[in-house]
């Protein structure tokens, strides 16, 4: 089967070809650990989760090699460890709530099904690397050492700004942000810098004699390296990141281990927004996934992370995504369906071939899943649609064996009695096959009453009546 990507270094769709089909690698940049991950977040996780399922399928689950870091140095992770644990030392601080800030992200994210990547390696385990890496692109005049910064030379590269479509003459033209003393030139970008009192510190780079900390980009430089070597197959994450942190992790790399490239190809997800709007604390429209699974914040209901895959595999990933309680509620639709038709089916061995296709197009999932709704129109009557169906929908991740009830999540739902749902719309049916159109309408209003809406469709080979019910938002 071939897979193409689209790669935002050459602006095209490519025939993807690993450089060892043996082991394929990507890296995607992971969360930055000093908050609940938010619901723009969980878009790159599940994408690339789910690009990680295809070459797992493709290659054999054993030859791909996904790293997801772990970022656990920061600014923000500083001041936050510093708010919330005063009586701590900072690095005994920073540990406790990176630590309780990871697991709450992994908690939250296999709640969405997504798989654990091959390996998660967090930022401060791999200080040497870093500084080792800083080390070398001084030796090869690629950075230099100023006020105990190590500062890269963007002027050293002659092909800094390739991935962002930039040159470094329209850059400097539009840098507006004050230019620190130290810095030879307005682009050139921190790999080092020195840590103030108060905040975790590490021996530095050859020449500076205070410890400090690596910048943010230094740190999936050197991860990559370490768990992928200097040239690996796919490198990942949202659009935003294209420039400066993915622009600088090249050109660290690169001049770093002397390569042409850091990885071949280069995709970006792109940005999710609120009802319309950009995702803010000050809009009050900022959503976190716990948020989703746990309270009842958005559309005043609890959701089920399969739903909120669902919803999420419904665009393309380079496409923006909208986020609104109606995209939600037509996914949480759309797994009821599925489970009426998929529990307790046996999966047949491989997903529909047509829907792996659409995967291997550029992850088409919009396309893959008109060929899901294709597979469960057919499958109440055919077992080999609905085993199709199972596997497909399983390869997605957007379900595993789950009964009807347990997507139905949310304020009424929890009160409802399945079993009596059933009688009362099959008790409709057989009022409204005798034509006591009156008891056929006072059971519609009794399902009513206790939030159960009905769907009446044609089954077009029997001409039957055939009636679906879920429960209203
Ligand atoms: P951060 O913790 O901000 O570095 O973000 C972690 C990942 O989430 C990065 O790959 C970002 O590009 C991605 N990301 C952040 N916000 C959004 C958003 N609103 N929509 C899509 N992806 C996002
Ligand atoms: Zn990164």
């Amino acid at each position: 089967m071939s897979l193409s990507l689209y790669n935002t270094l050459t602006r095209r769709k490519e025939a993807f070809a690993p450089l060892d089909p043996e082991r394929v690698r990507m890296y995607v940049c992971g969360p930055t650990v000093y908050d609940f991950a938010h619901i723009g977040n969980a878009r790159p996780v599940i994408v690339f989760d789910t690009l990680f399922r295809l070459m797992r399928h493709i290659y054999g689950a054993d030859k791909v090699v996904y790293a997801r870091n772990i970022t656990d140095v920061d600014d923000k992770i500083n001041a936050r460890a510093a708010e919330r644990y005063p009586d701590l030392a900072p690095e005994a601080g920073v540990r406790k709530l990176t630590d309780e800030t990871a697991a709450q992200f992994q908690s939250d994210i296999s709640a969405l099904g997504v798989l654990p990547p091959t390996v998660e390696p967090r930022a401060t385990e791999h200080i040497s690397e870093m500084v080792r890496l800083c080390d070398a692109l001084v030796s090869r005049n690629h950075a230099y050492v100023a006020a105990d910064h190590v500062l890269f030379d963007v002027s050293s590269m002659a092909d800094y700004g390739k991935l962002s479509n930039r040159s470094l003459e329209e850059m400097e033209a539009g840098a507006r942000v004050e230019v620190a003393a130290y810095k030879r030139g307005p682009m050139d970008f921190v790999l080092w810098k020195p840590s103030k009192p108060g905040e975790p510190g590490w021996p530095s780079p050859s020449g500076i004699k205070v410890a400090g900390r690596p910048g943010w980009h230094i740190e999936c430089s050197a991860m990559a390296a370490r768990y992928l070597g200097t040239v690996f197959d796919i490198h990942g994450g949202g659009i935003d990141l294209v420039f400066p942190h993915h622009e600088n992790e090249i050109a660290q790399s690169r001049c770093g281990h002397g390569t042409d490239v850091m990885a071949r190809v280069w995709m970006h997800n792109g940005f999710l927004q609120v009802e319309g709007e950009k995702m803010s604390k000050s809009l009050g429209n900022f959503i976190t996934i716990n948020e989703l699974l746990a309270s009842e914040r958005f559309g005043q209901q609890r959701w089920h992370g399969r739903v909120l895959r669902l919803a999420m595999l419904g665009t393309h990933y380079r496409q923006p995504i909208d986020w609104t309680v109606d995209r939600l509620v037509q996914a949480r639709t759309a797994l009821l369906d599925f489970a009426d038709l998929a529990h307790g089916v046996k999966a047949s061995s491989d997903p529909h071939p047509e829907f792996l296709a659409a995967l291997s197009d550029d992850l088409n999932t919009p396309s893959a899943m008109s060929i899901i709704h294709g597979l469960a129109k057919s499958a109440r009557r055919n077992t080999e649609s609905a085993e199709l169906l199972k596997s497909s929908l399983r390869f997605l991740g957007v379900y595993d064996n789950q009964s009807r009830d347990e997507f139905a999540v949310g304020g009424a739902v929890r009160a409802v009695d399945s079993a009596k749902v059933e009688a009362l719309v099959s008790a409709r049916l057989a009022a409204r096959k005798r034509r006591d159109f009156k008891e056929s309408d006072r059971l519609r209003d009794e399902l009513a009453a206790m939030g159960v809406q009905l769907k009446d469709a044609k089954d077009p080979r029997t001409g039957d009546i055939v009636t679906t019910w879920e429960l209203q938002p």
